[in-house]
Parts: C-alpha cells; sequence; structure tokens
C-alpha cells in the first residue's frame, strides 16, 4: 500500500465543498483499496502509545465553536481489534496498549471521511507519546513498515506548518504565506526530496522559521511517521500544496 500525509487543517474541511476536499478525494480514488486503515493523528496525545483496539469507534468531535452542523457528522467507520493487536506484536520498540475509550478524532475523520465517504473500510488510531523525542516517533514508525504489504493504508494526520496563534484568518483564502512560512516550507520539501530525514528530526536546530512554523510538535510528528515509512526507491507526490492563513500548510504527500 501507498502512504499518505495528509494536511487535515481546519475541521471546516470535513463539511465543506473545496479545493483541499477535492485533492483528498482523487487521491482516495487513485489507490487500491485498503483491508485496514492504520491513522497517527495529531489530536491524540498521551502518555505512553495506544492504538484504538474497540471494535465500533466513536466519531469524536474534539474541537470548539464550529457550527452545529460539524458536531452532526458521524464517521461510522468500524474499528479492527484484529489490526490493533498486530500493531501491539510488531512494535519491539516499546509496549503498545490497548486503548477503547478514544475512538475517531477529527484528525483522522474530517480527511478520512473523503477518502472513503461510506465508511467501510475499518480504522484504527495510534496515539503520539507526548513525552518522546521526535527521534523516537521516527524509529517507531519504521516497525510498522510491514503493515504496508498486509493491505494497510497508513495515513500521518496533521500540517507540516501549523501556528494558530499566527494565522492570518481575514486572509483564509488568497494563498497568502508569511516569508518565515515559505522558508520552512521550501526547507522541508528539500529536506524530504533529498531523503535528509535526519534535518527534519532535528526540527527544533532549524532556527526561526521551523520554530514559527512548529511551534508544538504533534502537527508536525505525522510526518515523520509517513517519512519513515518510505522505501528508498518511492517517489513522494504533493499534493493540496498550499498555505492557507499565512501560517498553516495543506501540503500533503502520496508516497
Ligand atoms: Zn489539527
Amino acid at each position: 500500500m501507498p502512504i499518505l500525509f495528509l494536511g487535515h487543517g481546519s475541521p471546516m474541511n470535513a463539511i465543506e465543498e473545496n479545493e483541499f476536499v477535492k485533492g483528498f478525494r482523487k487521491i482516495g480514488a487513485g489507490i487500491p483499496r485498503p483491508d485496514a486503515i492504520l491513522c497517527i493523528s495529531a489530536h491524540w496525545e498521551t502518555r505512553g502509545t495506544f492504538v484504538t483496539s474497540m471494535e465500533k469507534p466513536e466519531t469524536i468531535h474534539d474541537f470548539g465553536g464550529f457550527p452545529r452542523e460539524l458536531y452532526e457528522v458521524e464517521y461510522p467507520a468500524p474499528g479492527s481489534p484484529e489490526m490493533a493487536r498486530e500493531v501491539m506484536e510488531i512494535v519491539t520498540k516499546t509496549k503498545i496498549e490497548p486503548d477503547y475509550q478514544w475512538g475517531l478524532d477529527h484528525g483522522a475523520w474530517s480527511v478520512i471521511k473523503h477518502l472513503y465517504p461510506d465508511a467501510s473500510v475499518p480504522v484504527v488510531q495510534m496515539s503520539l507519546d507526548y513525552t518522546k523525542p521526535a527521534e523516537y516517533h521516527y524509529r517507531l514508525a519504521k516497525e510498522l513498515s510491514p503493515l504496508r504489504k498486509k493491505g494497510v493504508l497508513i495515513i500521518g494526520s496533521g500540517n507540516m506548518i501549523h501556528n494558530l496563534r499566527l494565522a492570518a484568518w481575514d486572509k483564509l483564502y488568497d494563498n497568502f504565506a508569511y516569508d518565515w512560512a515559505i522558508d520552512a516550507d521550501t526547507r522541508m520539501k528539500k529536506f524530504m526530496q533529498e531523503e535528509n530525514h535526519q534535518e527534519l528530526i532535528d526540527y527544533t536546530a532549524q532556527g526561526e522559521p521551523f520554530r514559527l512554523a512548529i511551534p508544538t510538535p504533534e502537527h508536525y510528528l505525522p510526518l515523520l511517521y509517513i517519512l519513515a515509512l518510505k522505501e528508498k526507491q518511492e517517489s513522494i507526490n504533493l499534493f493540496n500544496d498550499k498555505t492557507v492563513a499565512g501560517s498553516l500548510s495543506m501540503t500533503s504527500l502520496k508516497i
């Protein structure tokens, strides 16, 4: 299976009709139908690493201040306790534990719903251990590699550049990006294309533009999971490659 990093942006992308939604749909239609999805979402941070292990994960509306319509969205994809067990077995770097409380957060459902609108593909989420450094996440992700050969679509859902505090909401749709965002974006893509993952793992050593692009790690780390799973001979296809509100990049990858 290919691997995807999806820039999810605003939760409103779940119900809006826009170019990004079209981009997600096109990607979904262009890849083989998976047996299951493993999603690493920016919106599930835990101490330790967990995988959702319930048969029927709930749709979690983990945001505030949005229209009622968004809270009414349900994405009733089944879980896959089987696949969750498999993840716990293949990962040796840490003990992954089953979770029965979480469900599907908007980092997962707001984008997966555009790939598979009928919610027929089982979805398992894996959490981000917020106590661990970037290098740890990158190494852990490598252990997930065998799942690709077993029909599992691994999705990282976050945003490469994600600074809500500096977002220029009045410039949401005019393709505006701050200079620092353009700088960080250019260098991130250069490192990706050169297969220079170490520089991306060491993102805190990349100076001011990266510091502004990644004020907190959770939206960036899912990208490292996906890059870690890239085989040398595979190429990176960018889509939804735009910045909105100056400080949020929607840039997504299909590998
Ligand atoms: Zn988010």
